[in-house]
């Protein structure tokens, strides 16, 4: 028989059968496999019924399947499942043949591993996949890396199974998934996308802590204005599901929000990217707060002591709601953009270390659909990017510096209020002091290195000298 299958897809839990489905909609033939055989006869009997998708039980069978250049997607759990198929893989493609790996890996074992597996003569991928069930269902965003020759055998399967969205710049319809770069490059983009989601989402539930708390307002009054938030600059897919959160009914016809437990989980790629950011020296800072704001709820046994110990303040903030309803608006947008100031610094940092050519504004572009930090705020950063390929810092794009400045009254008002009322905002808070950093023409680092010459001899530069000359003091005057 010839084969006759586009591609395969390793991996039948949530994502896989997903995408199976998505590329069979739009007429490719996709071979279905999983280590444990069962879930693909479920599958074929099931959600794949009716489809021309076809199924394998083994790994030869799979490959037997597919035309060449074989392309066999993996989309199963991260790490040592991986290198496990891939070493079985290799036993069953030939020399020219690409795995794909769709899942959360970390970039590093990327970068290995497209190594290890052009060693062998074939090509490789590693792939970010944003936007849950539904994206892969429907529309993801797909950032992938890796070989740069394997992308014309896949682009046509992936640019058609993605998201679409149109380009501020052109007009022109795009898909939300292209070329990103070698080796570890689309799974590095998709951390740091993980990782402002984490600053997304936190700013979003300080936002929601100050309303509450702070303006004393019901879910449903919320919810009215996370609605009237998503009609303008701050329209996201975050900001459209928190408004449905709020209004969501238990079925006793309260709130459900209020009934959720306050400790938050994660699963570790926002941790990486502040890893990465340590590693490279770029202050993510409203990205860290985020990872470090889900571990302190985590400790809801000590927070329950420390409550006891330190009552509140009152959290009641004085004055008129609206007013303050615009500034908190204000405020969510400017510490937004430095968030995302931060991601872009750091991906920039990455493709130096990496050796990577990245497009900044097509990485907008990618993410402005399909995935979960998808909103119009993505279309003004690729149009940033269009304006000025080379722009270092989004802060100093004019569009951004000119929201930014109009907002900066706003946000020291609802940072310092929140401090007063002892309302915890550290994304908030974090993104303001960074932006009162990088635009500090002398910040109190000369301490910092006198006191390092001082106990260190570490040595210091003068303002009064040029840049390279170091000098050191006996500051103490013993020998
Ligand atoms: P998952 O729960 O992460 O993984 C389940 C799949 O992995 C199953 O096919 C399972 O096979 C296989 N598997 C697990 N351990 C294995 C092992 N030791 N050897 C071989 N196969 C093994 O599935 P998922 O939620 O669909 O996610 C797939 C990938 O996409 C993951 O990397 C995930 O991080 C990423 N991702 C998920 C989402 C999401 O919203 N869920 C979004 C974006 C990206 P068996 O059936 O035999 O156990």
């Amino acid at each position: 028989m010839e084969p006759k299958a586009d591609i395969a897809v390793i991996g039948l839990a949530v994502m896989g059968q997903n995408l199976i489905l998505n590329m069979n909609d739009h007429g490719f033939t996709v071979v279905a496999y999983n280590r444990t055989t069962s879930k693909v006869d479920e599958f074929l009997a099931n959600e794949a019924k009716g489809t021309r998708v076809l199924g394998a039980h083994s790994l030869q069978e799979m490959a037997a399947l597919l035309k060449k250049p074989r392309r066999v997607m993996l989309m199963v759990k991260a790490g040592p499942p991986v290198d496990e198929f891939i070493e079985q893989l290799l036993g069953v493609l030939e020399p020219g043949d690409i795995i794909i790996d769709g899942g959360n890996s970390n970039f590093e074992d990327t970068i290995r591993r497209t190594r290890y597996v052009e060693s062998k003569g074939l090509l490789y991928i590693g792939t970010g996949v944003s936007g849950g069930e539904e994206g892969a269902r429907h529309g993801p965003s797909i950032m992938p890396g890796g070989s740069p020759a394997a992308w014309p055998h896949v682009k046509p399967i992936f640019q058609a199974i993605a998201a679409k969205v149109t380009d501020p710049t052109t007009g022109k319809t795009e898909p939300c998934c292209d070329w990103v770069g070698e080796n570890g490059a689309g799974h590095y983009v998709k951390m740091v996308h993980n990782g402002i989601e984490y600053g997304d989402m936190q700013l979003i539930a300080e936002a929601y802590h100050m309303m509450k708390d702070g303006l004393g307002m019901s879910p449903d009054e919320m919810s009215r204005v996370f609605g009237e938030w998503n009609e303008a600059e701050l329209k996201s897919y975050l900001i459209e599901i928190t408004r449905d959160i709020l209004a969501f009914k238990d079925e006793d016809g309260q709130p459900l929000v209020d009934k959720i437990l306050d400790t938050a989980g994660q699963k570790g790629t926002g941790k990486w990217t502040v890893m990465s950011s340590a590693e490279l020296g770029i202050p993510v800072t409203l990205i860290a707060e985020a990872v470090y704001a889900r571990c302190v709820s985590a400790f809801k046994d000590q927070r329950l002591q420390a409550a006891k110990v330190f009552p509140p303040p009152n959290p009641r903030f004085e004055g008129d709601r609206a007013q303050w309803l615009q500034d908190l608006r204000r405020a969510l947008y400017a510490s937004k953009i430095v968030s995302y100031a931060q991601g872009f610094m750091l991906m920039r940092a990455a493709a130096q270390q990496y050796g990577w050519h990245l497009n900044y504004g097509s990485i907008a572009l990618l993410w402005r659909g399909g995935c979960i930090i998808r909103s119009v705020f993505l279309g003004e950063i690729k149009k940033a990017f269009d304006n000025n390929p080379n722009l270092e810092n989004l802060l100093l794009d004019p569009f951004f510096a000119n929201a930014v400045r109009e907002a900066v009254p706003s946000w020291r008002r609802v940072v310092a209020t929140a401090a007063l009322h002892g309302i915890p905002v550290p994304a908030f808070s974090t993104a303001l002091a960074f932006f009162d950093g990088i635009r500090s023409e002398r910040l109190p680092a000369n301490l910092i290195q006198a006191q390092r010459d001082y106990f260190g001899a570490h040595t210091y530069e003068r303002v009064d000298r040029p840049r390279g000359q170091f000098f050191h003091t006996n500051w103490t005057g013993h020998g």
